[in-house]
Order: structure tokens, then C-alpha cells, then sequence
């Protein structure tokens, strides 16, 4: 089936059958083409091939067939011209601002953003003269006022982790565009299941695939979506060029993972939409963070942003006694997380496997405790990544927890 055919498919159509081109042998699954480079009938096919004339395929740092059917299926589930894939979600942060920006530009980004992507900007962009001054996620006029002549791009992860606050992409988008900047939505925590950040005005999407769309814990990759001429040639340029491609392995994974990647989400979300309500009526939780809740600040945005999904990510804080002290509260937390018996205690997600978090001393653990306090993220703080298990099963596992602590 022709490929051009993807625009008259619905989206659970697309994730299923766009992007791949069946070879002569008539396989019904994707196959795997592990071959670093690809041969060439004649000379002048060669001669043709690395000219640009012939746009075939010539070696997997460039182009390879399975990462191709990755990027096309992507691609449509985005609404993007052009998908590239990487070899992690971090190298398509680093290739898109490689590609975008230049000594003495700036970035302006949510201050809510995945740990590592901070320390990029801080600790490697500034060698090269780029500046980034970061924002709270939800405080518009904080993002208008950073602005200055040489921005160049503004950066958000919407809903932000771990504590799920919203941004308006539609309303940063305009902001970016009347500013001469772009603007770059990490997509990882929705997928395009639940926001397809292209369709709201962003410039660009990024997705990790370790998360949901590998969806099942076993391959790091990422991908960076939008125009034929921004991501196309800018940044395909710096991929071919720099290296950081995704293997032919790792596309296969994650291009299956795309096939379910919507049926996944709609359980994670029902599950976690289940443990959400149950634990805002919990007498030991203090605070339920998860934007399916009515009493999310921003439910109604987020409703709307993410075709009324929210994922399978969501954290609570647990109530603490009167007077005690962020360590006590932080003993407490992990006297919680130790009587779990099947969750796991890890710092992924996006996994079938529920996993159990304390920020504040895992992904968090590194930030100055007094900024930490101030951008909401306790001792007394859990994130859950709400798996597929049966969720009665992950409710029975988290009373263990409570159970702990009551005593
Ligand atoms: C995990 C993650 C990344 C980084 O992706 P890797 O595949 O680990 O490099 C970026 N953004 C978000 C929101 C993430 O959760």
C-alpha cells in the first residue's frame, strides 16, 4: 500500500501501517535492516547517490530503511512533515539546538523541565555562548519578560514533571513567533496520543521514546518532528553530519512500540485516573498533582490540549505530622516506598511496569533543597508512572505503603 495513502487514514490507522514499504519477499511485519551501508547497482548510481540526484539510501548514519519506517509513522502521528530519529531523547535536544542557534543567541525555557536538559543548557550551551534564562511553566508574563532581541527559542515540556502543571502551547507559540524565535515542545509525557504540540503552533516536537512510545522499558532513542525545511534539512543536516542517529534495532522497537502506543495510553490513563481519585479521598495524602482531577488548576487547558487523556503520570504528597521536618517527612516517604512490595522503585517511566519515585532524592536530588522547596517538589512528595498491571493490584501494593507509615 502506497505510503501517500497515510492522509486519508485515521490516527489508530496511521500508527499501525504508515511508514512501511514491503520489500519483494511480502512480509507482513516491519523488518530489522541491520547494514551499515547499502550497495549500488553501478558507478554511476554511486556517482548519482552522493550527489543528491538518486535519493536512495547510502549509509544508516544518513538514512536506513527501519529507521525510516519509524520517522514516517511518527511523522503522521505528529502532523509533521519531517520526522529524523535519535539515538536518545537528549540527542534530539542537543541536534535541534545545534541546528537552530549560534553564538550569542538565547533560550528562554520553562524552569520545569527533565534534569538533564537543564544541565545541557547550563553547563555546555553557555561554552558556546548561548544563554538561557529559565521561567515558571505557568507565568506568562515571566516568559514575555525574558525576552530579549537575541532569543531565538523558547523550550517547555507541558505537563511538567513531577508536578503536572500546563502551559498554553497555542498562546507561547505566538509569543515565540511575534519574537523572531521558535518554539520546541518535549512532547515525551503526552505523545502524540494525548497533544500533537504542531497542530497548536509549536515549531517543534520532541519525543523521547524510551518512554511510552517504546512503551515497555527496553531501548533508549528520541525524535525531533516538524517542517521539511527546519527539521528536513537543519537538522537532518546536523544528525548526518554529528552522528547521534537511532539504530535500526532501536527503530524497530520503537516503531511497534507506535502500533499500540494509543490502546497503552488509554489504560495508563484510566488506571491513573482510578488511583488519582482514590488517593485525593486518602486520610494520609495531603495533595493530589494529575491534570484528569476537577480540582487540577488547569484541568479545563489540559483537557482540551490533550483530546481529554492525562496520562499515566501523577504524584501526591503525603500528609505529614504537625512540625516535621523535611527529613522526617523525606524518612517517611521512603518508609512508604520500602514496604511496596510489586511497584518498582526506579526513576523511569512511561513502562507497563508501575514504577514508584521520590524526587527529592532521585531526579530531583541534585537541585538546591531551598529551590526545590520553592518550586513545589517536598520530601513528603511520590511521583507514581502508573503501569498496566491490574490497577487493584497497584492500589493494594500503595496501602502497603500507607499501611507503614500509619503505625
Ligand atoms: C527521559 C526524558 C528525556 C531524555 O530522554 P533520554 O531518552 O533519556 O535521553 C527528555 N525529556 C523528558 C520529558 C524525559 O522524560
Amino acid at each position: 500500500m502506497p505510503y501517500d495513502d497515510k492522509d486519508k487514514w485515521d490516527f489508530a490507522t496511521r500508527a499501525v501501517r504508515a511508514g512501511h514499504k514491503r520489500s519483494p519477499e511480502g512480509e507482513q511485519s516491519e523488518p530489522i535492516f541491520t547494514t551499515s551501508s547499502f550497495v549500488f547497482d553501478t558507478a554511476e548510481q554511486a556517482a548519482a547517490r552522493f550527489a543528491g540526484d538518486d535519493p536512495g539510501n547510502i549509509y544508516s548514519r544518513f538514512t536506513n530503511p527501519t529507521v525510516r519506517t519509524f520517522e514516517e509513522r511518527l511523522a503522521t502521528l505528529e502532523e509533521g512533515q519531517r520526522c529524523v530519529a535519535t539515538g536518545s531523547g537528549m540527542a534530539a535536544i542537543f541536534s535541534t539546538c545545534l541546528a537552530t542557534l549560534k553564538a550569542g543567541d538565547h533560550i528562554v525555557s520553562s524552569q520545569s523541565i527533565f534534569g538533564t536538559i537543564t544541565v545541557l543548557f547550563n553547563n555546555y550551551l553557555t561554552r558556546f555562548g548561548i544563554e538561557t534564562t529559565f521561567v515558571p511553566l505557568t507565568d506568562f508574563d515571566a516568559w514575555k519578560n525574558a525576552i530579549r532581541d537575541n532569543t531565538r527559542l523558547l523550550f517547555l515540556e507541558t505537563p511538567s514533571n513531577p508536578l503536572l502543571e500546563v502551559a498554553d502551547i497555542s498562546a507561547l507559540a505566538e509569543l515565540a513567533h511575534a519574537n523572531k524565535s521558535i518554539l520546541v515542545v518535549d512532547n515525551t509525557i503526552c505523545t502524540p496520543v494525548l497533544q500533537r504540540p504542531l497542530t497548536l503552533g509549536a515549531d517543534v516536537s520532541i519525543n523521547s521514546t524510551t518512554k511510552y512510545i517504546d512503551g515497555q522499558g527496553r531501548s533508549i532513542g528520541g525524535a525531533i518532528i516538524g517542517s521539511e525545511a527546519l527539521v528536513g534539512n537543519e537538522v537532518f543536516g546536523v544528525i548526518r553530519t554529528c552522528g547521534p542517529a537511532m539504530s535500526p534495532f532501536n527503530a524497530w522497537i520503537a516503531a511497534k512500540g507506535l502500533e499500540t502506543l494509543s490502546l497503552r495510553l488509554q489504560a495508563h490513563s484510566a488506571s491513573a485516573q482510578f488511583l488519582a481519585l482514590w488517593l485525593e479521598q486518602h486520610e494520609l495524602v495531603k495533595k493530589v498533582y494529575y491534570t484528569g482531577l476537577a480540582s487540577h488548576p488547569q484541568h479545563d487547558l489540559a483537557n482540551r490540549q490533550q483530546h481529554g487523556l492525562h496520562g499515566g503520570l501523577l504524584s501526591f504528597e503525603l500528609k505529614g505530622s504537625s512540625g516535621q521536618s523535611p527529613d522526617q517527612e523525606k524518612e517517611r516517604a521512603w518508609q512508604f516506598c520500602n514496604a511496596t512490595e510489586m511497584v518498582s522503585i526506579t526513576a523511569n517511566l512511561g513502562d507497563t511496569k508501575t514504577i514508584l519515585t521520590h524526587p527529592a532524592s532521585t531526579t530531583h536530588g541534585r537541585v538546591d533543597p531551598e529551590v526545590r522547596a520553592a518550586a513545589g517538589i517536598s520530601d513528603g512528595l511520590l511521583r507514581i508512572a502508573v503501569g498496566l498491571e491490574a490497577v487493584t493490584d497497584i492500589q493494594g501494593d500503595l496501602e502497603r505503603g500507607f499501611n507503614a507509615i500509619s503505625k
